[in-house]
């Protein structure tokens, strides 16, 4: 595989739980369309999920599954590195020097740090506070320019790039500086009962939230109890019709059409068959995804292979610049 002149990406999703629309929409779908041009590491981020209480079983067969739906959705390891965090011991190394560049001041202001917080007072653990700097950890190891992840991420690309500017103002340039790609439709996908809030994994509301994984009856019962508004048109417009411009989003990503396009199809449309038309678009999205990825996960073997030769390729070229940051940093290096 020719890597060389090829600018390097880096993603990752945390497998805390199923895939839903939100990580197709804000990463996956980049991800996929990025592999021929660019030079692409991608990971199963396991370390990063253990900042909520997971159970040891049900995380093990989350970690097989969100490898086994990347490769359904079709990130070809042959084209890209693919690998689990926790195999690449180089991500937590790393994260404790970077922890040494960076200030407590810098990461408490993170967001998501703050509404996780709110969400789980009881597990306001150090690992959810240090979060943020694990990513920085994740990115900067590859030296990767750009990162496509949704809106929700982009404060933590930011820091990553701060860390990595102070890191080589301390020391000489060390790492490259990233930026975050958000995709123009998609960087945010809304629950569908509450249209203003992200869609996530660990939702309470199973019905406002779609999984990848989900079977064609619970896809459309899900989209035909969506929360929409007592209007009676389907238009784009976020801060006046979040619950339509939420399905339109979701539409123009799964039909493949643009917002503009979708709004032309479906005026003059009432909202029940609209809703209708948009569950059934992700039904035929995820149907043939559903049957590659029931085979891939069944294939045990196989998925083993594909970690194993990652984490191997991800390792050498974390090692390259974790060395370098060793002698920069003056550790004595073992002869
Ligand atoms: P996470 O599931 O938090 O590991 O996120 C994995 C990737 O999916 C990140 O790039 C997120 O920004 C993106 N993502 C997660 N949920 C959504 C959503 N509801 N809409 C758009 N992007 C999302």
């Amino acid at each position: 595989m020719e890597t060389q002149n090829k600018k390097r990406i880096f993603s990752a999703v945390k497998p805390t739980g199923a895939l839903t629309l939100g990580s197709y929409a804000g990463a996956l779908k980049n991800w996929i369309a990025m592999q021929d041009e660019y030079d692409c590491v991608y990971c199963v981020a396991d370390m990063h999920s253990i900042t909520v209480r997971l159970l040891p079983a049900d995380f093990r067969r989350n970690t097989l599954d969100v490898l086994a739906m990347y490769l359904a959705l079709g990130i070809n390891p042959e084209k890209c590195t693919l690998f689990v965090q926790s195999h690449v011991p180089a991500h937590a190394e790393l994260a404790w020097i970077l922890n040494c560049n960076t200030l407590f001041g810098e990461a408490k202001r993170m967001t998501q740090f703050k509404e996780k917080s709110k969400q789980d007072p009881d597990n306001v653990n150090v690992g959810l506070f240090d979060y943020p700097v694990l990513m920085a950890a994740d990115i900067l190891l590859y030296q990767a320019e750009l990162v496509p992840v949704g809106q929700d991420q982009k404060q933590h690309v930011e820091l990553a790039r701060n860390i990595a500017q102070r890191f080589n103002g301390r020391y000489s340039p060390t790492f490259v500086l990233p930026e975050p790609v958000i995709p123009k439709c998609g960087a945010k996908i809304c629950g569908l009962q509450n249209p203003t809030g992200k869609m996530s994994k660990s939702e309470d509301n199973q019905n406002n939230c779609v999984y990848l994984a989900d079977d064609p009856d619970t896809v459309m019962r899900k989209f035909k109890s969506a929360v929409t508004d007592s209007d009676t048109c389907i238009k784009f417009d976020c801060a006046k019709k979040p619950g339509i411009s939420n399905l339109l989003t979701v539409y123009s990503t799964f039909a493949g059409v643009s917002i503009s396009d979708a709004e032309k199809e479906f005026c003059g449309c009432g909202y029940a068959d609209f809703k209708k038309r948009v569950g059934e678009a992700v039904v035929e999205f995820l149907r043939p995804v559903q049957a590659e990825c029931k085979k891939l996960a069944a294939d045990k073997a196989y998925l083993q292979a594909v970690m194993k030769t990652g984490a191997e390729k991800a390792a050498r070229e974390a090692r390259k610049t974790l060395s370098k940051v060793y002698r920069k940093v003056g550790f004595v290096l073992p002869e």
